[in-house]
């Protein structure tokens, strides 16, 4: 019978593999603690239209990449590609900014997108998303910011280059457009396929299109069509920015895929991770809460990808804490002792210790070995020499010591008989 694997573009993280992804999630959460977001989780599906509406009919993502289905209802429904449009659908839902004014959340959470099945491309990824909705504040892009670079810090990546942009507003962003626009025609023959085509319907695009790199330095920048208002937050984010030692790089280049950002754009990329550099990024959505159905609200946020954050971790060599060892390996020889190591294993793991015993009746060179494989701290020796004296042998993994502890002493004491410091 033919094998079955795992679907393209997707991949299993294996136990061996699970303390490197626990530590990352840990050290998000604890970010996203310091700075005061609060996690919110949201279904795997949604409505199509949430992201034709809210990621924008023109973009990459809703004309190629989504994973579209129509369930046994009749409805059009959408695997999750991004994670902002149901972000902003469950605020509104749940009346959240109404409830206060201003909303921070961060979320863990796979996403899946149709991508072409090139190199470290994956259609299903675990995204590091946080949004702050409701604050126009300079100091909200700063902090979206911060949150990302200094998350990033704290995993141990260095060389980290946070670029930076504006794109402006619904005000200062159609002349900008013009300009792309009279820039670019002249040149049309030269730029991609892509890009012919992007010109009327997004010139923005052009920017960051990686096969017209070396034709867009020229290109008038953003920041120079900026509308008063605009340019005055733009000043604010950066000298926020620098108040708070997130160290930046103008990039009149970045534009970020999406329709809906307004004025920052940022992304944070690490030279360990070769030509296709970010971690995240993302930006201002001053019209995506209203867009969506709720009042008006400005908001800003990003997304950033685990799979890259563990790569740019490898790649760096930066080490990861290894899982937490066994505390008791419990090697019993034979059904009475089997059952004393059952009584004892149920003592050790009620006071909190991380206990094991073997399943498969293995001999004790076998549970031995398989104590050194799980890295067990203790491994108990009980067989029928230890059930007639009342005693179990304790061997100490790391001294090799041993020493002989009375049943009782194990279940209420067994920290007297410890070397080290494992405590529940
Ligand atoms: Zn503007
Ligand atoms: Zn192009």
């Amino acid at each position: 019978m033919a094998k079955f694997q795992a679907i393209k573009g997707t991949y299993d993280v294996m136990p061996a593999d699970a303390p490197a992804w626990q530590h990352v999630e840990s050290v998000i959460r604890a970010r996203a603690r310091a700075f005061g977001f609060r996690e919110i989780r949201t279904p795997e599906f949604e409505d199509t239209a949430l992201f034709v509406k809210g990621t924008g009919e023109a973009t990459d993502i809703v004309q190629k990449e989504m994973y579209t289905f129509t369930d046994k209802g009749g409805r059009s429904l959408t695997l999750r590609p991004e994670g902002t449009p149901p972000v902003i659908r469950a605020l509104i839902e749940h009346g959240a900014l109404k409830e206060s004014p201003c909303v921070k959340v961060f979320y863990l959470a796979p996403m899946f997108r149709y991508e072409r099945p090139q190199a470290g491309r994956l259609r299903q990824h675990t995204q590091f998303g946080a949004e702050i909705v409701g604050a126009e504040s300079p100091l909200a892009d700063a902090e979206v910011i911060a949150l990302l670079f200094t998350t990033l810090q704290r995993l141990g990546l260095s060389d980290l280059t946070l670029r930076l942009n504006s794109v402006g507003c619904p005000a200062c962003r159609p002349a900008y457009r013009d300009k792309l626009v009279a820039h670019f025609r002249p040149k049309l023959e030269t730029l991609c396929g892509n890009c012919r085509e992007r010109i009327d319907r997004n010139p923005l695009r052009i920017l960051d299109c990686k096969a017209d790199r070396d034709k867009v330095q020229d290109a008038p920048a953003a920041v120079d069509s900026l509308c008063p208002s605009c340019a005055a937050h733009f000043e604010r984010v950066k000298s926020l920015l620098e108040a708070l030692a997130v160290p930046y790089a103008l990039d009149k280049t970045l534009v970020r895929g999406l329709d809906y950002y307004t004025r920052t754009a940022f992304e944070v990329a690490s030279p360990h991770l070769g030509a296709q550099d970010a971690l995240g990024g993302g930006g201002r959505y001053d019209g995506l809460v209203e867009q969506l159905g709720g009042d008006p609200a400005p908001g800003v946020g990003f997304g950033a990808g685990l799979e890259r954050f563990l790569l740019a971790i490898r790649n760096q060599g930066v080490p990861v804490p290894a899982g937490q060892r066994l505390d008791v390996y419990i090697a019993a020889l034979g059904m009475a002792a089997t059952v004393k190591g059952a009584e004892l294993s149920g003592a050790l793991r009620g006071k909190g210790y991380s206990c094991e015993q073997d399943l498969q009746g293995r001999s004790l060179k076998a549970q031995l070995r398989e104590a050194n494989k799980l890295n067990a701290r203790y491994v108990l020796v009980i067989g029928d020499d230890e059930l007639a004296k009342g005693s179990a042998s304790l061997k100490d993994m790391d001294t090799h010591g041993q020493r002989e502890v009375p049943f009782a002493e194990l279940a209420n004491n067994i920290e007297a008989y410890c070397e080290c410091s494992c405590q529940g």
